[in-house]
């Protein structure tokens, strides 16, 4: 059976657009202070003379302004799957390039070690004056418990609460170790629990973006998106 989704792409190409050459990314990179995102050349080239954020006018490294950048690999795929032959166009241009400058082809990028760059950023939910995502787009969620859950934890029984207000709004750019922070907060669970958050049956890392579960998950379907939470079972606790 087909299940092809429909997608209208003028719906989707602000996410998927660089601000600095109105084109889709390439070698999506992102700024880990705010996670606005923009083809590796162009964000390279503007902090070359410039040392803010061209989106939020955050300021980035004064001295090592590429040090807080970050291959989005997610991102990345996203575009090649929506813009079909980009990829094979974009792979032919440097073929062209690289043998222009008879160099030779090199068949795999980004072979060099890259460092798992964790985003310092803030929470927004933790942070009031989130000034940073003000201006973001936003996204409606729904956070809601997987199933009621009792786990042992030191010797006393430890339920899984529902939050009393399960809709939210936040900025698109949230990660998901964002929302489990709220969630350790408001449902008072200690800090030595993992939970896991889960979209469309998928458990999510804590550095995936609304943005990025959005367009992977949730693209086409009813708002709000929904994402489930729920203690994660490890060898010292029980759930049940
Ligand atoms: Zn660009
Ligand atoms: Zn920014």
């Amino acid at each position: 059976m087909d299940e092809t989704i429909k997608i209208c792409i003028q719906e989707i190409n602000p996410h998927v657009v660089c601000s600095l050459c109105g084109g889709y990314f390439i070698d999506a990179t992102t700024i880990t202070e705010c996670l606005h995102t923009f083809c590796k050349s162009c964000i390279v080239k503007y902090l070359m003379s410039c040392k803010h954020c061209p989106q939020c006018q955050l300021k980035v490294h004064e001295t090592h302004p590429l040090f807080l950048l970050r291959p989005d690999r997610t991102l990345q795929d996203i575009v090649y799957k929506l813009i079909p032959n980009l990829f094979e166009n974009e792979e032919l241009r440097r073929e062209e390039f690289n043998k222009s400058r008879g160099m030779a082809v090199d068949k795999k990028p980004g072979t060099k070690k890259e460092e798992p760059t964790v985003p310092k950023l803030s929470s927004i939910i933790n942070n009031p004056d989130g000034h940073l995502y003000r201006n973001d787009e936003q996204i409606c969620l729904c956070l809601e418990r997987y199933r009621p859950q009792r786990i042992m934890h030191h010797g006393k029984v430890l339920t899984l609460r529902a939050l009393d207000r399960k809709f939210l709004r936040c900025s698109i750019r949230v990660l998901v170790s964002h929302l489990k922070a709220m969630l350790f907060k408001k449902l008072a669970i200690p800090s030595d629990v993992q939970i896991e958050v889960i979209c469309d049956r998928e458990m999510l890392s804590d550095e995936v973006s609304m943005k990025q579960i959005f367009l992977m998950n949730w693209f086409g379907k009813e708002t709000p998106m929904v994402l489930y939470y729920r203690f994660r079972e490890t060898s010292d606790n029980s759930v049940t």
